[in-house]
């Protein structure tokens, strides 16, 4: 419900930044009955700095229809090499479809249109310069394309990715580290199942994804002082490609230690709510904004709390195992290709769960190929 205060409304929720987390939470948050507002600073789902490689839990947050939209290739495994394109391949697998690899404008935008279709009023072109927390509501500085104006929300909720402005204002830390990811692009149609990784960047790798019709992605993040040009450069020479279209972004390592202040939360990439180890946030970002939508009531400061305690039961324990997975990274390379020779075959790993290395499932890959 929607009140004027002053003069001014008063929406419960701000939403600032409709990418995956921002809508998501905006869609879940006005299904319950909130008033909700979604500034958004520039066209929905644009720029893309985003592979789009996501594993098929994706379709349990997207409208009915969406797969047929989006869907672009079906991947059952990854093809892991120390070196580059020449070096040996250890394929790690399994016997069904593990992920998709998705048009990530298209994503943004049905998520947006979801949001606005269960009644949120999602305004792009509307950029949050500055955001004040007073007792009992938080003043949103928007410059609009009518010019600055200021909005009363009783919380806001900061979805604006791993550089957020609203995390800024009101002091929450940054993340620990931001890599540097670049993506570069060819046009020949490929729909082979495996993507391949690349242990050859420092602290991270660089890989290819086959997109299907819409040709191949070659990609790598670095952490941050690194020349990551000269990487990408060095990574599409080994495979004799010249990528035309380039775009690049930022990977937040996380988790953060606090994601609340007294009427502020942060969802999605501003919370670090990545994965370590592959930097990847889509479904991390979407399942933190159900567990904002769930636990919130913005009239109510003190389920913060609950909202901190959601996020971290049900993402904490993965993103640490991360941090461990993406030290096997930097071993020295005999290593790296003794581990991968031990262990290649089928697996029963969740991709977005690092915790499922310990199921029962992954313990009976392993050993049914001893
Ligand atoms: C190179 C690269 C490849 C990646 N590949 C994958 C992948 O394959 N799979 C995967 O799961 N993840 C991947 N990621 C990570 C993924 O892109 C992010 O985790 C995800 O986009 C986070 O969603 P979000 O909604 O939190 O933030 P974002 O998607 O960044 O959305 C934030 C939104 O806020 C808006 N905004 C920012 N500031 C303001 C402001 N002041 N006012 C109003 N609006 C604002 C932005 O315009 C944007 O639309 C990749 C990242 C990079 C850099």
């Amino acid at each position: 419900m929607r009140f004027a205060v002053g003069g001014v409304d008063m929406h419960d929720f701000a939403v600032v930044g409709a990418g995956p987390a921002g809508s998501r939470f905006a869609r879940r948050a006005t299904q319950r009955g909130h008033d909700v507002v979604v500034f958004e600073q520039g066209e929905v789902g644009k720029p893309l700095a985003c592979s789009g490689h996501v594993s098929t839990d994706i379709w349990s947050f997207t409208p009915d229809g969406a797969r047929e939209d989006l869907l672009q290739n079906e991947i059952c495994g990854a093809r892991f090499h120390a070196d580059g394109p020449d070096s040996d391949a250890y394929r790690f697998y399994k016997d069904e479809v593990v992920s998709n690899v998705i048009d990530r404008v298209g994503l943004d935008r049905t998520l947006a249109a979801a949001a606005g279709e269960a009644g949120a009023d999602v305004r792009e072109g509307n950029t949050v310069v500055d955001l004040t927390e007073r007792r009992d509501h938080v003043d949103v500085e928007v410059h609009s394309p009518d010019g600055l104006e200021t909005h009363r929300a009783r919380m806001v909720a900061g979805c604006d990715g791993p550089r957020s402005r609203v995390r800024e204002a009101v002091g929450l830390p940054d993340p620990d580290e931001l890599l540097h990811g670049v993506l570069g692009f060819t046009d020949e149609p490929d729909s082979q199942e495996f993507v391949d990784v690349h242990l050859t960047v420092p602290r991270f790798f660089a890989w290819r994804i086959p997109r299907g019709e819409a040709g191949v992605e070659y990609g790598l993040a670095t952490p941050p002082g690194d020349d990551v040009t000269a990487q990408f450069e060095s990574f599409t020479d080994g495979y004799g490609v010249d990528t035309d279209r380039r775009c690049s972004g930022l990977i937040p390592i996380g988790p953060a230690d606090s994601v609340t202040t007294g009427r502020v939360f942060l969802i999605g990439d501003a919370a670090g709510h990545n994965k370590p180890f592959t930097g990847g946030g889509i479904l991390y970002g979407m399942t933190a904004a159900d567990c904002a939508a769930e636990t919130i009531d913005p009239r109510d400061p003190a389920t913060l709390d609950a909202y901190e305690r959601a996020w971290r039961d049900e993402l904490e324990r993965d993103i640490r195992l991360g941090h461990f997975v993406r030290g096997a990274y930097s071993l020295p390379e005999a290593v790296q290709e003794a581990g991968m020779a031990l262990f290649e075959g089928e697996i029963g790993v969740h991709m977005d769960r690092p915790t499922s290395l310990f199921s029962r499932e992954q313990m009976r890959a392993m050993l049914s190929d001893w």
